[in-house]
């Protein structure tokens, strides 16, 4: 099962890198498209798909 180490997301409209420290760590980027929530647990998202590049990373 893939474990997340890293959740992480750049807004593609102002720049902006969110990441998500914790479960209940949520994160708007500084224009507000986008958001990234849970940490280390899941990963959640909020926003338009073509808005956000991912940066996440995982291990196994
Ligand atoms: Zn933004």
């Amino acid at each position: 099962m893939e474990k997340i180490i890293i959740n992480k997301i750049r807004c593609k409209k102002c720049g902006d890198i969110i990441e998500s420290a914790h479960r209940h760590d949520f994160k708007f980027c500084k224009c507000g498209a986008v958001a990234v929530d849970g940490g280390k647990d899941y990963l959640r998202r909020c926003g338009n798909h073509e808005e956000w590049e991912e940066l996440s990373e995982y291990s196994d």
